[in-house]
């Protein structure tokens, strides 16, 4: 009988691959990540942040202003 060890779970990219969404600022989201290293999203594309999902429907502090 051979044991089957679990695959290792990747976490290092796990929160850099999240999609996120940015208002003024490109290198800002809107939850505040540094995405200034990350490749730019569409606007159709799924956002994975739940945080930046959470606040597209707000302007950021700069547009509230
Ligand atoms: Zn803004
Ligand atoms: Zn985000």
């Amino acid at each position: 009988m051979t044991a089957i060890a679990p695959a290792p779970v990747d976490t290092t990219t796990s929160n850099s691959e999240l999609g996120h969404i940015y208002c003024c600022n490109p290198d800002l989201a809107l939850c505040g990540t540094d995405i200034s290293d990350m490749a730019e999203i569409d606007a159709e594309e799924e956002v994975d942040c739940i945080v930046c999902n959470d606040l597209e429907a707000h302007p950021c502090p700069t547009c509230a202003n």
